[in-house]
């Protein structure tokens, strides 16, 4: 039977076709590396890859999984991650491992902190590998768009919005994202990043400030927040001025609040910008309840960016990125997934691998809190008309060079003598996440990935095509 046409799941926790325009199919890629749930940042540590196997979990049990294309990644090879990241940062990044950094060496303490490597963004068993896997999701999704094999590309592994060209920040250590967008530029004039996760998508930004190939839409939280970063009066520079777009936000952001700078934010930057593929970034730790985040959506209000994106039919690749209260990261990546293939699915969670986590309500919409919106009408309207006015400063649909390939902005390197004095600002306080909550029972569950087991992984249902 051909992909898209079977009949609606029998199965518990069916999913019912969507009614009206959601109801328009689109042929969905998806992304899954087996093994990513088992790569472990270390004990404590609030970055759980474990999430992205239960969203799958969640995924497979609603019969998702059958509505769409499954591939495992090809990992992303050197020269791969070398297209943005410095020779020397991947060469870093390939050979480093905890066994070599128990040597202890100078030379070993010089290059970490050069990369900024130790902390938020620590070294872990199999640490390349997942970023492999994780770039090579987002290149590949960026191939299958490329070949207008799908109309959307999801790939929860990545998203890792924060990471530099040569350095690592904020538990990102290869923006997959960058590399997805290179690729989808060899194919396409202008593509538009749009960026929802609570943190500034600072790492994406900064590769293309000076292009008007890619424009970038960052909603994020703003003032005393990491990365510090966003500011409205960001806007690129050189041909890509007025091509950034930052939107700062404060604690307590509501669904009806977002949608009404969301939507209106970017049907005016389609109508404008008329991207030939959108790349969204669908960060989780936007949800209400994230153990880093301040805002207050759910995942319906989240998930409505994926569904405005999906009406306008431009060719789309959907991507993870932060989430730190791991039940609620699975419930939303699970329903974007729904959204994307058109499917309503049953509130009333299926049973899975991960029910308990799911407790007391086993529901996919857990309700938002009572925290107090800080976003006051008179700031949103104030914030709406200085991205409005900025839009139309834009030229429509630039006819942008396409021969070459956008120029990646070169950050001059620091001295390394400057490195042990420069301010870092960190994106988790170092507070212990497996102590008090349920929310590490994959350390407990699920054994350590080791260099030594990496290969022999898997096992989750895959494609059954
Ligand atoms: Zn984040």
């Amino acid at each position: 039977m051909a992909r898209g046409e079977r009949a609606a799941e029998t199965e518990s926790g069916a999913s019912l076709p969507s009614v009206g325009t959601d109801a328009m199919k689109r042929r969905v890629t998806y992304f899954y590396e087996p093994c990513i749930g088992d790569y472990y940042y270390g004990q404590g540590h609030p970055m759980k890859p474990h999430r992205i196997r239960m969203a799958h979990n969640l995924i497979v049990h609603y019969g998702l999984h059958r509505r769409m294309q499954v591939n495992r990644p090809f990992p992303a090879a050197e020269a791969d991650i070398g297209r943005f990241h410095s020779d020397d940062y991947v060469e870093f990044l390939s050979s480093v491992s905890p066994q070599i950094l128990s040597e202890n060496s100078h030379s070993h303490y010089r290059q970490l902190k050069r990369f900024n490597v130790g902390e938020d963004c620590p070294v872990f068993d199999g640490l390349f590998d997942f970023c492999r896997a994780s770039a090579g999701g987002s290149i590949g999704a960026a191939v299958r768009l490329n070949r207008a094999d799908a109309d959307i590309a999801i790939n929860w592994a990545g998203g890792l919005h924060h990471a530099k060209k040569a350095e690592a920040s904020g538990f990102c250590y290869v923006n997959d994202i960058v590399l997805g967008i290179l690729e989808l530029l060899k194919v396409h004039r202008r593509v538009l990043y749009i960026d929802i996760d609570v943190h500034h998508g600072d790492g994406v930004e900064e590769a293309f400030y000076t292009t008007d190939r890619v424009m970038t839409v960052s909603f994020h939280k703003f003032g005393d927040f990491f990365p510090g970063t966003g500011h409205i009066k960001d806007i690129g520079v050189g041909a890509g001025k007025n091509y950034s777009l930052n939107v700062p936000l404060n604690d307590g952001l509501d669904d009806e609040t977002f949608r009404s700078l969301f939507r209106p934010v970017i049907q005016k930057v389609m109508n404008v910008y008329q991207p030939d593929a959108v790349v969204l970034q669908c960060g989780a730790d936007s949800l209400s309840g994230d153990r880093l985040g301040c805002f207050n959506l759910t995942v319906k209000g989240h998930a409505d960016c994926l569904r405005f994106l999906r009406s306008f039919n431009v060719p789309l690749m959907v991507l993870g990125g932060g989430g730190y209260t791991v039940r609620n990261v699975a419930r939303c990546w699970c329903y974007e997934t729904a959204v994307a293939v058109g499917v309503e699915p049953n509130p009333k969670l299926p049973y899975n691998e991960y029910y308990e986590y799911f407790g007391p309500d086993y529901t996919l919409h857990p309700e938002p809190s009572n925290m107090e919106n800080l976003n006051t009408p008179r700031d949103l309207e104030k914030i709406r008309n200085a991205l409005l006015e900025q839009l139309a400063r834009l030229p429509h649909a630039p006819s942008v060079p396409f021969q070459t390939t956008p120029s990646i902005i070169q950050v001059p390197e620091e001295e390394e003598e400057h490195m042990d004095i420069r301010p870092k600002r960190r994106i988790w306080s170092g507070e212990d996440f497996d102590s008090d909550n349920d929310d590490d029972m994959a350390s407990s569950k699920n054994s350590v990935l080791t260099a030594q087991t990496s290969s022999r992984c898997g096992g989750d249902v895959m494609d059954e095509d």
